[in-house]
């Protein structure tokens, strides 16, 4: 697993060394080690919803908290985790490109104080190997900046889109960490073949 601190806000993603985080057993073993019984994660189904930790058992793509040592998470394979903090509340969202185009980033930051908030993007699948078709960029109308096409085929940046909307939305603030999910051997990806396993992107503050 890999562990971010910043100021009093932790952020943890783990690795294929830390199994299938889908299954309650190695999560357990995750949280264990941070003194966490469990951590709330939704019920994810690529949405644009974003609700309260304690409503965890709904169908939504994004948790938030606003309380001290309540850990949020999502599970993922290429999606992107993307955490948002402003020291009092604390979201964990997942976002694919269904959630990204159809507005979560705008629905969390609805529970934050925009000038306040940094957000941080975290492993997922990048523009080396994210290949979609050209009725794909038709379809949801991308911009140029968002893909590259050549002569391999049209590969599209969920980074960037997402970092476009937080902009757009008054988070100057963003950190990344650039690692693509189907590139890292230590990482599980859906395009490469993890149908069922799972990555656990977790955060809580102090
Ligand atoms: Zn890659």
């Amino acid at each position: 697993m890999k562990i971010f601190k910043f100021n009093n806000l932790h952020i943890v993603h783990t690795e294929k060394e830390d199994g299938n985080q889908r299954l309650k057993e190695n999560r357990k073993r995750v949280l264990n080690n941070f003194n966490f019984d469990d951590v709330f994660i939704p019920i994810q189904k690529h949405t644009n919803t974003v609700v309260k930790y304690m409503d965890f058992q709904s169908e939504a793509d994004g948790l938030f908290t606003d309380k001290r040592n309540v850990p949020v998470g999502v599970l993922t394979a290429d999606c992107m985790p993307i955490v948002l903090f402003d020291r009092k509340v604390l979201s964990v969202l997942h976002a694919g490109w269904r959630g990204l185009f159809s507005g979560i980033i705008q629905n969390s930051l609805k529970n934050h104080n925009t000038e306040r908030t940094v957000a941080y993007i975290l492993p997922s699948i990048r523009v080396c190997c994210y290949q979609v078709d050209e009725r794909f960029i038709q379809n949801l109308n991308i911009s140029k900046d968002f893909y590259s096409k050549n002569e391999s085929g049209i590969y599209l940046s969920l980074q960037n889109v997402a970092k476009s909307i937080l902009k757009e939305n008054g988070i100057c603030k963003i950190y990344e960490v650039p690692v693509c999910t189907a590139c890292s051997d230590r990482l599980y990806s859906y395009r490469k073949g993890d149908f069922e396993n799972r990555i656990l992107t977790f955060a809580w503050f102090e």
